[in-house]
């Protein structure tokens, strides 16, 4: 895979080209073909697409507007054509401006400008790769970094380290790259982020067969990715890190390492966690757990050798896997049984199950920046726009199952996707009706697939708590028995537990997990007082709910590292620390303003918040607000040794 997009001539006739334009998302397109024809008149009196849960891929046009739309992009397209395919202009600032107008808002307008540049890399350069080489800058300097997991994060921050020629290693425990798509096999299994932007900003070339692509596709592309950088030869398979020392005289960390039963140890000048969160299945806690004589088995360790045709099938948990995996096991058992405690928000999406159209696939390939104001305009409409549905109003007296009048809208728009897929079943309406507020939890995208599979005569949506697990199935605290001969736990992760198993030891002896005490902090997600050199990828308060790509937060850290590593070496500095006031007073902002977002206010179960009750994983602002504070590194934050 190139990580550059191969554009075709366009020489398409003009009913091709019509066709072609069947399949387009149009807010995209206008952007696109005004860049492209440098014609801001493109522009003038379009239809305005509008942000939202609900807006869809076509921004919310009506019929109307989308012929408008189409016919605007079409006579653009057909006289760029017979020009001869022209270059795209390089707009100035200027231009860049008026193109954004078209979404964005005045007021976001200087924010959003540098952030567009960054990110879409417009002119084809990968304005983010570092501008600076180890070799010229401290060329005599041993310094190495170590990086613990080759997931999407390792991934990233490899390939960063590589082209400012920093050496580094990965240690993987697996076989091969990949993480949570390498990890994750149960059936159904696919990303519920739309690929164009659920993929590295470096990485664009890969032509996505879905919209919503399957894990087989997506372990593809980081494989491919790894390939493509070079990455493989840095990378030590079947690899645990299982212990991480400080070492103050030195500044190294000491690695210990077990590889194949055996013991060894590295030193590395920089410790880099991909560790990821999702990746440690947790099993319920209910009593009997023993006593079932089937298989038994969590969504992330699928077993494939256990035949699910014809079984009596009890599936716990109705998160985004279990969600994702019950059509299909429906399709398979003689009888399923879904146990669920609370219901998730289901988000209406179409196209979810879709292949890319043709069409589609061929803007890509023949109208150049195309895919990049494709990404863009799904950052904008899908993540960017939907912070304020989860603001909290103060002294709301709205439903207690929302937490302010936007968020109550996007309630009745989502009862409103229940009550129809659901079919007139008033029952079923009522079980999977969540009484919590929408985007507390994790919503669960859905095509109709998910109340179509519990209106099966052969599904069960059972509803009464679990009282205990028996030989032959589940027990219901209202004494029913459900029969099962396979059990699969869609029950989740450990995701509090930041680094778990690691044992990391810093300054003083300072060990981090009784430093954290099960309250994993740090500052941006990615430093912490008294461990220096110590970076955390994907780390806490690192992830999004309403939307947006996790790959956007982590190349906002990897940004953030290379730029810590590049002011160590410029400055002759060992190691860095992160000044306790920093850390501390970042993460009181950080509480603070959770506590005004959905996922803070409500008291809904969820793996968002730790054992504390703090809100442990999620970044209660917009990504731009990330990306500005990620950029740079002030070294006024830091302790430099
Ligand atoms: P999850 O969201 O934590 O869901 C766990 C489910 O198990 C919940 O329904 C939970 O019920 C239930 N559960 C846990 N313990 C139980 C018990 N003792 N008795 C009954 N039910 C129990 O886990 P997940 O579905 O694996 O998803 C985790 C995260 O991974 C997602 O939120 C998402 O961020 C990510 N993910 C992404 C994708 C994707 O991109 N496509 C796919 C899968 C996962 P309660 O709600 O009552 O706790």
């Amino acid at each position: 895979m190139s990580s550059e997009r191969r554009i075709e001539k366009l020489t398409a006739s003009d009913d091709e080209l019509a066709r072609h334009l069947e399949d387009a998302q149009l807010p995209a397109l206008l952007l696109a073909t005004s860049h492209l024809t440098g014609d801001p008149a493109v522009l003038d009196g379009a239809p305005v697409p509008v942000q939202g849960l609900m807006a869809g891929p076509q921004g919310g046009f009506d019929e109307v507007q989308i012929a408008d739309a189409r016919a605007r992009c079409f006579e653009a397209l057909k006289k760029w054509r017979d020009a001869g395919c022209p270059e795209p202009p390089r707009p100035s600032e200027a231009g860049l401006r008026r193109l954004l107008s078209f979404v964005v808002e005045e007021a976001r307008l200087d924010e959003t400008l540098p952030f567009l540049l960054d990110e879409l890399s417009l002119d084809g350069a990968d304005t983010r790769a570092p501008q600076w080489n180890k070799a010229e800058i401290a060329p005599d300097r041993d310094f190495r970094v170590a990086i613990i997991g080759a997931g999407m994060s390792g991934i990233c921050a490899a390939i960063r380290l590589q082209q400012a020629g920093v050496p580094f290693t990965i240690f993987e425990k697996s076989d091969d790259v990949g993480g949570t798509w390498h990890d994750n096999v149960y059936p159904g299994c696919r990303v519920d982020v739309s690929n164009h932007f659920y993929s590295y900003s470096f990485a664009q070339g890969f032509e996505w067969p879905q919209l919503f692509s399957t894990q087989p596709v997506l372990l593809e592309y980081f494989q491919h990715v790894a390939e493509a950088f070079g990455l493989r030869e840095h990378i030590c398979f079947g690899t645990e890190v299982k212990r991480a020392v400080f070492d103050e005289t030195s500044g190294e960390w000491a690695l210990e390492l077990e590889s194949d039963g055996r013991a060894e140890s590295v030193g590395a000048q920089l410790l880099v966690s991909g560790m990821g969160q999702l990746n440690r299945p947790r099993l319920p806690e209910i009593e009997g757990m023993g006593d079932f004589q089937g298989p038994a088995f969590h969504s992330a360790r699928w077993d494939r050798d256990v035949d699910l045709a014809g079984k009596k099938v009890a599936v716990i948990g109705t998160g985004a896997s279990a969600c994702q995996f019950i059509p299909i096991v429906a399709e398979q058992a003689s009888e399923l049984t879904v146990l669920q405690r609370t219901p998730p928000w289901l988000l209406p999406t179409e196209e979810y199950h879709e292949e890319v159209p043709s069409g589609l696939q061929w803007l890509y390939r023949h109208v150049p920046l195309y895919a990049e104001w494709y990404r863009f305009w799904l950052f904008w409409s899908t993540a960017e726009g939907l912070l304020e549905t989860v603001e909290v109003e103060e002294g709301w007296e709205g439903t207690p199952g929302s937490v302010g009048p936007l968020n109550e809208e996007v309630r009745q728009l989502l009862l409103g996707y229940l009550k129809e897929a659901t079919g007139g079943d008033n029952i079923l309406l009522e079980k999977m009706t969540p009484a919590y507020p929408p985007f507390s939890k994790r919503f669960v995208r859905d095509n109709g697939i998910l109340p179509r599979t519990f209106a099966r005569d052969d599904v069960t949506l059972e509803t009464t708590e679990i009282d205990r697990l028996t030989e032959a199935g589940i027990r219901l605290s209202d004494g029913r028995e459900v029969e099962a001969d396979v059990i699969v736990y869609g029950t989740g992760f450990t995701a509090s537990d930041f680094l778990m198993p690691l044992e990391v030891v810093g300054r003083d002896g300072r060990k981090l997990h009784e430093h954290w005490a099960g309250d994993a902090r740090a500052y941006l997600g990615i430093t912490l007082p008294h461990f220096p050199n110590l970076f955390l990828l994907y780390g806490p308060n690192t992830n999004i709910v309403v939307n947006g790509s996790i790959i956007f937060f982590t190349e906002c850290e990897v940004d953030y590292l290379l730029a810590s590593i590049e002011m160590l070496l410029r400055e002759g500095k060992v190691a860095m620390d992160c000044k306790p006031g920093v850390h501390d007073a970042y993460n009181d902002r950080i509480d603070a303003d959770n506590l005004r977002r959905a996922w803070g206010a409500a008291t809904v179960n969820t793996w968002y918040k730790n054992q504390h009750g703090r809100v442990s994983q999620n970044w209660p602002y917009g990504l731009i607000d990330y990306w500005k504070q990620t950029r740079k590194v002030d070294s006024a934050d830091y302790e430099l040794l």
